[in-house]
């Protein structure tokens, strides 16, 4: 016997829990790539995506995950030599970095640490120190999905202004897109990297660069960029296979068609809310959970936090344990610790991460929250009481908190 068969729920942050909808429009006969609707279906894409991004700026798309658009933001805009700065809090924007030295990028790494997001008067410093004006980018990440922490990426920009630095801004929201509030425009953002599988619900294999006029003034200034890097023909192709330098991925299209839509029909405003909040449900259930025994979110500050993953410590063996067991015994799979120790180091085993990004909903995160409570009362892990009470009093909403003394219900038959 096993309570896992059933649905299961993948709340590792990424790939993300794919949408009935988003799994049907793939089912589907390989379209003609040559003319017909796959072609109005992507050139329809292209100001959805930028709806999304928040921008009026342009978007390439690569038949990649996140790393080829990180490697295809850095091919437009840096020549080998180029010195980036490195912003990292927690592991994805060092990732970024190793990319950028791999290209003959120079890079200048900045370390926050894992449990705190930019500090920005410490980036000022930095930057108002580079007088020479070194810097060609700053490199940056709005969540890192191993740390959950949310950078302050409008006041970035503000201290980029506020110094008088020149330097590309460039962000990284693979993580959250679709899930915390981005504006790419309105925070004055140069360059935004973006992939499939998170928040847009879709298999992984699409990247995205959206890029300003500002970053395409930096593409003018790098004389080659390799054919298959190049965003000029993908941006603004005059044929349709320039869009992805060959033969179109025919069903991620599909799905990404569908997963646009979906998000459109919910609007990216009520998205963005339903995130939030049943992100604050289970910080709620953490917050319980932690009064007594060993849980705690890594990031202490609740407006530091994503609302698309939450990482907790633990403590070893517990987070392995932990994993194992709600996979085997609820069908629900958490997210392995990432980067907070090397896997081999005992202390691997203390951490574990709940995704709550995309298609994910109130019966979804309410679950999984009960499964890790059953999880811990299973295998002896201290916890303090009234988690799933907490959660479901976010769930209920503001409105359930003052409704006073619960009245009983008089069942129809005795009225
Ligand atoms: C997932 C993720 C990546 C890496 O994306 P891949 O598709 O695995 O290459 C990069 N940055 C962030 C913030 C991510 O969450």
């Amino acid at each position: 016997m096993s309570l896992a068969n059933g649905r299961p729920y993948l709340a590792i942050p990424g790939p993300s829990v794919m949408p009935d909808r988003v799994l049907n429009a793939m089912h589907r006969a390989a379209p003609n790539i040559y003319t017909g609707e796959l072609h109005e279906i992507v050139a329809g894409l292209v100001p959805d995506l930028k709806a999304v991004a928040r921008t009026k700026g342009q978007v390439a798309i690569y038949i990649a995950n996140g790393h080829g658009a990180w490697e295809a933001a850095l091919a437009n805009t840096h020549r080998p030599g180029d010195t980036a700065l490195v912003l990292a809090t927690g592991r994805f924007a060092l990732g970024w970095g190793t990319v950028a030295r791999s290209m003959g990028i120079e890079t200048e790494i900045v370390d926050f640490g894992k449990r705190a997001p930019v500090d920005l008067d410490h980036l000022a410093e930095v930057l108002r120190a580079d007088t020479g004006h070194r810097y060609h980018s700053v490199m940056l990440v709005q969540v890192d999905t191993a740390s959950s922490v949310k950078n302050d990426v409008e006041g970035v920009r503000r201290v980029l202004d506020e110094t008088g630095h020149p330097a590309l801004l460039m962000v990284d929201c693979i993580a959250c897109l679709g899930c915390d509030r981005f504006e790419m425009d309105a925070w004055g953002v140069d360059i935004m990297v973006a992939a499939s599988q998170k928040g847009l619900m879709t298999p992984p294999g699409l990247g995205f660069v959206f890029f300003n006029d500002k970053a395409a003034a930096a593409r003018a200034e790098v004389d080659r960029v390799s054919f298959y890097w190049d965003w000029l023909p993908r941006a603004n192709p005059s044929e349709f296979y320039q869009y992805f330098a060959g033969t179109a991925p025919t069903h991620h299209i599909f799905a990404l068609r569908e997963a646009l839509d979906m998000i459109a029909e919910e609007g990216l405003d009520q998205v963005w809310d339903r995130h939030a909040t049943l992100a604050r449900a289970v910080w709620a259930a953490l917050e319980a959970w932690g009064q007594d025994g060993p849980v705690e979110m890594n990031i202490a500050g609740a407006a530091l936090r994503s609302h698309a993953v939450t990482a907790v410590r633990i403590g070893a063996p517990h987070g392995s344990a932990l994993r194992d067991w709600l996979t085997a015994n609820t069908g629900v799979t958490l997210g392995i610790g990432l980067g907070m120790a090397e896997p081999g180091d005992p202390a691997w085993h203390g951490f574990f991460r709940i995704a709550h990004m995309g298609h994910v909903n109130a019966h979804m995160v309410l679950g999984a929250l009960a499964s890790i409570d059953a999880g811990l009362k299973a295998l002896g892990i201290p916890h303090g009481r009234g988690a799933l009470d907490a959660a479901a009093a976010v769930c209920a909403g503001p409105q359930a908190v003052s409704s006073g003394p619960i009245k009983r219900r008089i069942p129809m038959s005795a009225k």
